[in-house]
């Protein structure tokens, strides 16, 4: 049994080696990017169906309140305007969906809040990791919402802003930018409704009654003559686990 002893004891030495340099290796700045590097491109990059330039959709990425549900995010609407894309809520759940659908978190150029309720609001950290690191952003996430998005875009700032300067610190301005980490808040005037005007694509917000919240909106996106209308707390399947994703109908 001496010849079984030595091979097992030169395994686990070899094994002790692996494990020590794999380690080491973890510990180096440009292997933890190169990971990083990979984590994401996993992650963040749309292997599905080739970007569509016409066409214009919502999909629902959660549609739960605020009582559990282990199968449903938080409230949260993707719409798809050719390449633009933004999310109407971030509730809780709502990053993991978008990355169960590799949605390219590069594409979002605004989060839009109907209203502040905690069930709308709760993932705004998440997206702004998601499509901040190595995301290219060249300025900080705009957020339109009602009043009070000051209020809760610092509130996430204060909470995040060591691991904004730590995350930058330890990869550098070409991962995690530190000039377009935080949030834009974007408060809507009832006085000026228009959000967005810019040759095919027209976002526009309307109020909506969600007593005793004043004010709360709903949000409509124009682009290239079709029309999809998004109200808050709309109730649809199709978020639910691995279910296929389910789109609203454009007219
Ligand atoms: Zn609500």
């Amino acid at each position: 049994m001496n010849w079984f002893k030595g091979i097992f004891l030169k395994l686990t030495a070899i094994a002790a080696v692996f494990f020590v340099s794999g380690f080491a290796a973890i510990q180096l700045e440009s292997v933890q990017d190169w990971m990083l590097l990979r984590i994401f491109s996993s992650t963040t990059v749309d292997s599905g169906a080739p970007a569509e330039p016409d066409a214009l959709s919502a999909s629902v990425c959660g549609s739960r309140s605020p009582l559990p549900d282990p199968n449903r995010a938080e409230a949260c609407v993707l719409v798809e305007a050719g390449e633009r894309l933004f999310v109407v809520d971030v509730g809780d759940g709502s990053v993991a969906r978008l990355r169960q659908w590799t949605t390219p978190f590069n594409k979002i150029e605004a989060v839009l809040l109907t209203h502040l309720h905690s069930d709308h609001i709760s993932d705004l950290g998440d997206m702004h990791l998601a499509t901040w690191v190595l995301q290219d952003r060249v300025a900080k996430l705009p957020v339109y919402s009602p009043a009070g998005v000051e209020q809760v875009t610092a509130g996430f700032e204060m909470a995040f802003g060591i691991d904004y300067g730590l995350r930058n610190a330890h990869h550098g301005d070409l991962i995690a930018p530190l000039n377009a980490a935080g949030y834009d808040p974007r408060p809507i005037d009832n006085e000026a409704l228009t959000l967005i005007d810019d040759g095919n694509l027209k976002v526009s917000a309307f109020l909506v009654d969600h007593p005793p919240i004043v004010p709360a909106y709903g949000y409509r996106f124009d682009y290239k003559g079709l029309t999809c209308h998004q109200w808050r707390h709309q109730q649809k399947p199709g978020d639910g686990g691995q279910q296929p994703r389910r789109r609203c109908v454009v007219s």
